[in-house]
C-alpha cells in the first residue's frame, strides 16, 4: 500500500481494529479512526493520540451524517465496527439488525454520497452456516446461516456486493475464522480465563467440549488482509482468513488450564454438540486462495491460543 494513504477504520478502537491501525501506523498511512467505544477501548489506541496522521472520531455508525462527514476524502475504508457477540442474537434480535445491517447501510450511503470508492470489511465463518464441506471454500454455497450474527453478516455482504456494483465501489469481504490475540476482549479463550481465576477448581464448558474450530492469532490475521488488498484488484474480492487446523473446545480448556498452572480442574460439560443455539460445531475455512498469493499461516490454533493466554495473564 502506498504511504500516506488516507484510511478510515471504523470500530478501530475495538480488538482487531486497534491491531489494524497499528500496522497502518507503522506503514506511513493518515489513519482515521471512527468508534463508538461502545466494547472499543481507549487504552488500545491511546499510544497514536499525539501523532498527527491519526485522528480519532469518536461518533456511531448509527448517526448517518457523523460518518459521511468522516468519509470525506478517504482512500479506503475498512468496516470493522460491528456487535461481534454471536451468541447474544438468541436472546437479542435487533442488536445485529441494527449494529450490523443498519449501520453497513448508514456506511455505504456515506460513502455513496461522499464518493469514498473502496471498502475492505470484516465478516466471519459464520456465513456458512453448517458447511458440509470441511475446510469450506469461498465459492461454497448455498450460505444458510443459523446464527442471528451471520445472518446479520451475510446481509452486509450482500449490501456492499450491490453497492460495488451499482456505484462502481470496490470491496474486499474477510471472512475470518475465529481471531485471538492480545486485545481480546471476548471469546472462549477470555472466557475461560475469567472462569479459572474465579473458580480454579471448576470450569464450565458450553457443549460437549468436542466442537473442533480454527483459531488465527490477529497479527496474521492483519498480515492476511493487507496482503489480499495489495494483490487483487477485481469489483468484490472475497478471502477465507484462518489456520490450517483446529482445536477443540476442550482442548483450550487444557491449554488455558496448563498456561495459568493449574493441573486439578474439573471440566464441567453444559451438554450437546452446540455451545449454544446458533453455534457450529465444526468450522474450518479453506484458504488456498489466500496462500496461492503467498500468505501462509505460521501458528497453529492451539499455539495462538497458548500465545493469547499468555499475553491476557500479563495485562489482566
Ligand atoms: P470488538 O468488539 O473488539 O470491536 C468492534 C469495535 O466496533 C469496537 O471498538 C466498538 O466500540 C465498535 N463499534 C461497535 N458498534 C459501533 C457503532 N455503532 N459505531 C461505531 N463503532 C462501533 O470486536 P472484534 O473481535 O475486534 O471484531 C471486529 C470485527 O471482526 C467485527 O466486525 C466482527 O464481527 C469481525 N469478526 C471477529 C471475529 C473474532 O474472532 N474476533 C471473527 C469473525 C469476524
Amino acid at each position: 500500500m502506498s504511504l500516506k494513504k488516507k484510511i478510515l477504520v471504523t470500530g478501530g478502537a475495538g480488538f482487531i481494529g486497534s491491531n489494524l491501525v497499528d500496522r497502518l501506523m507503522e506503514r506511513g498511512n493518515k489513519v482515521f479512526v471512527f468508534d463508538n467505544l461502545s466494547s472499543g477501548k481507549m487504552e488500545f489506541i491511546e499510544h497514536h493520540l499525539e501523532n498527527p496522521d491519526f485522528t480519532l472520531i469518536k461518533g456511531d455508525l448509527l448517526d448517518h451524517k457523523a460518518i459521511e462527514r468522516a468519509c470525506k476524502d478517504i482512500d479506503l475504508i475498512f468496516h470493522v465496527a460491528a456487535n461481534p457477540d454471536v451468541k447474544l442474537g438468541a436472546s437479542d434480535t435487533k442488536v445485529h439488525f441494527d449494529q450490523n445491517i443498519l449501520a453497513t447501510y448508514n456506511l455505504l450511503e456515506a460513502m455513496r454520497k461522499t464518493g469514498a470508492r473502496k471498502i475492505a470489511f470484516t465478516s466471519t465463518s459464520t456465513v456458512y452456516g453448517e458447511a458440509s464441506i470441511m475446510p469450506t471454500p469461498e465459492n461454497y454455497g448455498p450460505l444458510i446461516p443459523i446464527s442471528l450474527y451471520g445472518a446479520s453478516k451475510l446481509a452486509c455482504e450482500a449490501l456492499i456486493t450491490s453497492y460495488s456494483h451499482t456505484f462502481d465501489m470496490q470491496a474486499w469481504v474477510f471472512r475470518f475464522a475465529n481471531i485471538v490475540g492480545p486485545r481480546s476482549t471476548h471469546g472462549i479463550t477470555v472466557d475461560f480465563i475469567k472462569k479459572l481465576k474465579e473458580n480454579p477448581l471448576k470450569l464450565e464448558i458450553l457443549g460437549d467440549g468436542k466442537q473442533e474450530k480454527s483459531y488465527l492469532h490477529v497479527s496474521e490475521c492483519v498480515n492476511a488482509i493487507l496482503l489480499a488488498i495489495e494483490k487483487s484488484n477485481e469489483e468484490v474480492n472475497i478471502f477465507n482468513i484462518g489456520s490450517e487446523d483446529t482445536i477443540s473446545a476442550t482442548g483450550i480448556g487444557k491449554v488455558v488450564m496448563e498456561e495459568m498452572g493449574l493441573s486439578d480442574v474439573e471440566f464441567i460439560y453444559t451438554g450437546g454438540k452446540r455451545g449454544w443455539k446458533g453455534d457450529v460445531p465444526r468450522m474450518r475455512l479453506d484458504i488456498e486462495k489466500l496462500k496461492s498469493m503467498g500468505w501462509k499461516p505460521a501458528y497453529t490454533s492451539e499455539k495462538s491460543i497458548r500465545d493469547t493466554t499468555r499475553v491476557l495473564l500479563t495485562v489482566n
